[in-house]
């Protein structure tokens, strides 16, 4: 008998330690006890019912545990040996895709046959609060209707405009495991903007490997000394969703409301947190940490480094987004509308020209550095 344990591979399609372990003998599945803390928690304890029931009908029990040891997320390429020709890991995302495009991507893994008659079991339902009630029904459809509803055809061009639906909203289905980059690259391969994207989600993996700290310490050391001010009720106002700045607001409104924000308007959220209100970037990643359905560490934390200016491939620190233009280079009112409350009066919290000058001279006291 195995045990195979269902973490960041919830599924049974391509699924090669499962399907390698049927092979061999009797399998049990086992998986984390569903806890209800963070957005994820209820997304997961969604997707564990599903994969509870898809189990089921291949005779393979599901056993919850209260720790369970994670399985490797899966991803489109294999990255572990790519490096450089100076045999050094790749720092800069261009580079890296490449290198990565040169390669073929894996073979689909088919779902295993039955090892037993399906049988039928109830999976533990959990009385829900309020608030993750709300976000299971933003987050009911199952992985095939989201996959069938996208048009990958439009994302190229939309996928910067928010106003638009022009993204998949994959993302916390490939967070847990629900689908595998190969899936979609099976399906979506055809389009080189979106298989772009999903190796931004490899690179992020592959840096975490070669910097662990990823998550709490700057990939550009001199930024260990950046004079932050941390500020608790700022950060309160900006998670709130009350900066005065609309695009801010209603990124935050989003996050808040169903798990999810739209990248583009992350970016400039993440940037008016770290520049703007010069707030400690690992304090803003904790918050999505905990709020956001689709958190990955790595793609998190490479994420608001890269925003931050603290990455090596990071935009330059100079680069602050301006909250007004953004809204209206990426024609975000619709969004805007849709996200924010009717009853909307927040005053901009700083000015726009004066809180960019303040980060500047921040910025100033550790260019020299290292
Ligand atoms: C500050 C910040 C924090 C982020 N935190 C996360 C996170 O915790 N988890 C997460 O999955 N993504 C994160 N992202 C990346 C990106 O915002 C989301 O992956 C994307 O918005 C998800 O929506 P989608 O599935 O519709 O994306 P699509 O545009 O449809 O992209 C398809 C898939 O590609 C991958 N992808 C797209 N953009 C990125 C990116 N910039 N980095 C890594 N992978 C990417 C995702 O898996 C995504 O599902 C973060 C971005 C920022 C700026």
């Amino acid at each position: 008998m195995i045990e195979v344990t269902f973490h960041n591979n919830l599924r049974v399609m391509d699924n090669a330690v499962f399907a390698s372990a049927m092979r061999k003998a009797t399998v049990i599945a086992v998986a984390q006890t569903p806890s209800l803390e963070t957005a994820q928690d209820i997304f997961r304890y969604l997707q564990l019912q599903r994969l509870h029931k898809e189990l089921a009908m291949l005779g393979v029990p599901l056993v919850l545990r209260d720790e369970v040891e994670e399985d490797a997320a899966s991803l489109l390429y294999d990255s572990s040996e790519l490096t450089t020709k100076q045999g050094t890991p790749y720092k800069m995302f261009t580079p890296f895709y490449k290198a990565c495009r040169q390669q073929k991507v894996r073979e689909l893994i088919a779902k295993p046959a039955p090892q037993k008659a399906p049988y039928e079991t109830e999976f533990p339902q959990l009385a829900l609060p309020q608030w993750a009630q709300k976000l299971a029904d933003v987050w009911s459809q199952d992985v095939r209707e989201v996959v069938e509803g996208f048009a990958v055809e439009y994302y190229g061009l939309g996928r910067d405009f928010p106003s638009t639906n022009a993204v998949s909203r994959l993302s916390p289905y490939l967070a847990v495991g629900a689908v595998s980059p190969v899936q979609l690259y099976q399906r979506f391969g055809h389009n080189a903007s979106f298989i772009r994207q999903l190796i931004w989600r490899d690179f992020a993996y592959y840096t975490q490997r070669y910097y662990p700290t990823l998550a709490s310490e700057p990939l550009r050391e001199q930024f260990a000394k950046f004079p932050y001010q941390r500020d608790v009720a700022i950060q309160r106002v900006w998670q709130r969703g009350e900066t005065g700045y609309p695009l801010v607001d209603a990124g935050m409104h989003e996050l808040y409301a169903t798990g999810y924000m739209h990248n583009r308007v992350r970016m400039v959220c993440t940037s008016f947190f770290t520049k703007h209100l010069l707030q400690p970037w690992q304090d803003g990643l904790h918050y999505f940490a905990t709020h956001l359905v689709d958190y990955d560490e790595a793609s998190n934390a490479l994420n608001w480094q890269w925003v931050a200016g603290t990455g090596v491939d990071a935009s330059p620190y100079f680069r602050v987004f301006n909250p007004t233009i953004q809204q209206k280079k990426f024609e975000a009112d619709a969004y805007v509308a849709k996200w924010l409350p009717a009853d909307y009066t927040a005053q901009p919290i700083v000015d726009h020209k004066t809180a960019r000058e303040r980060a500047l001279r921040a910025y100033e006291t550790i260019k020299g550095e290292n």
